[in-house]
């Protein structure tokens, strides 16, 4: 049970509403960086970042959620100790601060952040990453409801600032870009097929179910039918 004098956060994405201690909001939230977390300041609950230093929500990629403590070497002094990316997710958009593995032989930063379920909009130094539910739930909303991709991004910089929603530097031309290769790359999945290259014309198209194929959807003899 909180008191009143600690209890001052509480989350708009949480079941519940209920108001929690400083250590307790950030426990809570170690593994769902992109609910929306509010402080109260003595006259109303104020949106905070999840930068704020009273929230600190970071992403450690490479050792299921620990910290990599590998030496700072001549070997990894190239690669990124860690960065602020943009996230897009189903809620809108959203900073996090993620920490990449270092060890010897660890993936590149873009594979970590596949690997972590957020897609980078480049592979060279990702800043701005696309949640694998956000394109999940676009995909499902385009395909259901015919969801035009600029319409789904506008709703997403309303849920972020309803009042000043031009005021969020935009992904747009980035997210288009990202759910193409999202589309091929599910295609490719569904098909079975691993690498688009050598594919045969025709490959990766679904078969119509209603068309009449021997041996899969008619009956045995059915050439002597008689209304065949
Ligand atoms: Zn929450
Ligand atoms: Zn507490
Ligand atoms: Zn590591």
């Amino acid at each position: 049970m909180e008191d009143a004098v600690t209890a001052q956060f509480r989350c708009r994405d949480c079941t519940g509403q209920r108001v929690f201690c400083q250590n307790c909001i950030v426990s809570i939230h170690d593994t769902m960086p992109f609910h929306r977390v509010e402080q109260w300041n003595g006259a109303f609950f104020e949106p905070q970042s999840p930068l704020a230093p009273q929230l600190h929500q970071l992403m450690d990629l490479g050792h299921n959620g620990s910290h990599c403590d590998a030496p700072y070497t001549a070997a990894n002094a190239r690669r990124p100790i860690t960065s602020i990316l943009t996230v897009l997710h189903i809620n809108g958009y959203h900073k996090l601060q993620v920490y990449y593995c270092r060890c010897l032989g660890s993936l590149e930063p873009y594979q970590q952040l596949l690997q972590a379920g957020l897609f980078p909009a480049t592979h060279a130094r990702p800043a701005t990453v696309f949640t694998f539910q956000l394109l999940k739930h676009f995909q499902r909303f385009n395909l259901a409801s015919k969801t035009a991709a600029h319409d789904y991004h506008k709703a997403l910089l309303q849920l972020s600032d309803n009042v000043l929603p031009q005021s969020i530097p935009s992904s747009y031309h980035a997210f288009v870009d990202v759910i193409r290769q999202w589309r091929v790359l599910m295609i490719l999945r569904r098909s079975g097929k691993q690498h688009s290259q050598g594919l045969q014309t025709g490959e990766l198209a679904i078969r119509c179910p209603a068309c009449p194929r021997p041996g899969i959807n008619l009956p045995e003899r059915w050439e002597e039918h008689p209304q065949r």
